[in-house]
């Protein structure tokens, strides 16, 4: 990474970063490697100017489009699920957005795939990944709903997107082992799900209410 622009000043400091890690930590978030990598990560960067120095809060913020960044607690909280205490190989997220969550999986996985159905975010995404000096990301302008099945499968795919149901593609695109991180449901009734696979089907667990845009179809 390019620790100069990574460094910030004033509002988006080290230390106010320092500071936001220490909120995850009290909202019950413990997976150090999950939290070191978000440490890593200027979440400023992703965010425009103007809104910048609300960059460290615990909130969603719009990024244009209609979009919104996930707050720092469900980026964490979506990751640690990911990773459940193991390395992960190689991971896919839907819904690239401005990138922010795509960088923190670049730091906890070893390889991370991110797809985008908006194709003016992407420019965006690609000029900080750069920036950051991030080799082991690739995004693309694809349709979230299918999945990448030429690079499948995954040890994880992370969905940063509300689905009305499960998109059977990407159960179908997950390795044996690997895992599932997706808000299902509609409007205000969404919930946070991990969906496993097995030698043999899939285990789902509901962890807890969410607030996510819509995964919606086809590309923008
Ligand atoms: N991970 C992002 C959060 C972005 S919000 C971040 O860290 O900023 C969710 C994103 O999902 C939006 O950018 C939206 O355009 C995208 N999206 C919605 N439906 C999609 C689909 N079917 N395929 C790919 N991306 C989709």
């Amino acid at each position: 990474m390019n620790t100069q622009a990574a460094r910030g000043s004033g509002m988006t400091s080290e230390r106010t970063r320092a500071r936001m890690i220490e909120r995850l930590r009290q909202q019950g978030i413990k997976d150090e490697v999950v939290l070191s990598a978000i440490a890593a990560i200027p979440r400023h960067l992703f965010i425009d100017d103007a809104l910048a120095h609300r960059a460290y809060e615990d909130d969603a913020l719009p990024i244009g489009h209609g979009q919104t960044i996930s707050s720092p607690y469900i980026v964490a909280k979506m990751l640690e699920t990911l990773r459940a205490g193991k390395a992960l190989g190689r991971v896919l997220e839907v819904g690239t957005g401005c990138g922010y969550q795509a960088a923190v999986l670049s730091q906890v996985a070893k390889e991370v795939f991110s797809v985008e159905r908006i194709s003016q975010l992407l420019d965006k995404v690609r000029a900080r990944i750069w920036n950051l000096r991030i080799h082991n990301l690739r995004v693309a302008h694809s349709d979230g709903y299918l999945g990448l099945a030429e690079v499948a499968p995954f040890d994880g795919i992370i969905v940063a997107a509300a689905a009305p149901s499960v998109p059977p593609r990407l159960l179908e695109q997950l390795a044996v082992g690997g895992r599932l991180v997706i808000p299902v449901g509609v409007g205000e009734n969404q919930q946070l799900q991990v969906i496993e696979r097995l030698e043999e089907g899939f285990a789902e667990r509901t962890l807890e209410p969410v607030k996510f845009v819509p995964l919606l179809e086809r590309l923008a």
